[in-house]
């Protein structure tokens, strides 16, 4: 696809509602496409809209190993709830032992490097074989997650992966996400609740104080400037 036509796609679907979008997608990209989600509230109202119009995507998660309790069980909960597959990655065992043996168990609080390297086996080459043959990839992200997000665009090609990435709710405010989870009864993470706002991993995870951005309490001890952990890189 050129960047022309992904230029088109953006203006055309300026104003249209995250369900118009993924329609879209499915009737252009069919058995191809593949949902992530990490069951955090903007997921999960993704999930409610794919769910409840019975779109052909496939829902894929990543299981690293380290997430919390409330995670799994609202995958669950979600799983019961709609009645649908979730597809789950893990990462590769082998290189798990081997990474652990050598650098411990929380090697991540170590270095930014030890980090990327635990987040690149527990989710990205996970993340690597979930989208291997698809032709469109669906997210949750939101523009207002983060400095890094806010200018991201609905329709992008991404280059690493060789797909359309799709971010139907780009340009949601954080309210219209929990107005439409609230109205919809959509189930949610209860972490939510006690103010994590982007929920990853155990131990990488914090809640945020008022007025610090979504994405503020992954990754707490590092810069602003590297919390990305590589699946959503541009
Ligand atoms: S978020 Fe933390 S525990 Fe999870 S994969 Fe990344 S470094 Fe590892």
């Amino acid at each position: 696809m050129t960047a022309q036509q992904i230029t088109q796609l953006n203006q055309d679907f300026a104003q249209a509602t995250a369900q118009e979008i993924l329609h879209y997608c499915c009737e252009h990209y069919g058995q191809s496409i593949v949902f992530s989600t990490s069951l955090g509230v903007e997921d999960q109202m993704l999930t409610h809209i794919i769910a409840s119009d019975k779109m052909p995507i496939e829902f894929i998660t990543l299981d690293t190993g380290r997430l919390f309790p409330e995670t799994y069980s609202l995958m669950e909960r979600t799983r019961e709830k709609y009645t649908i597959q979730i597809n789950i990655y893990f990462p590769d065992a082998g290189h798990v032992e081997t990474m652990v043996n050598a650098k411990g168990i929380n090697l991540f609080y170590e270095s930014i490097e030890s980090r990327k390297l635990c987040c690149h086996i527990r989710k990205i080459e996970p993340l690597q074989r979930a989208l291997k043959g698809k032709t469109c990839w669906v997210t949750g992200l939101r523009g207002g997650q983060s400095e890094h997000r806010a200018d991201m665009q609905i329709f992008d090609w991404d280059d690493e992966y060789g797909l359309l990435k799709v971010n139907p709710l780009i340009k949601l405010t954080e309210e219209d996400v929990w107005s439409f989870v609230r109205s919809h009864h959509v189930p949610y993470n209860k972490l939510h609740d006690k103010n994590f706002k982007s929920i990853g991993c155990c131990p990488c995870t914090r809640a945020v104080n008022e007025g610090e951005d979504a994405r503020a309490g992954r990754w707490w001890w590092e810069d602003a400037g590297h919390k990305e952990c590589g699946l959503h890189e541009r």
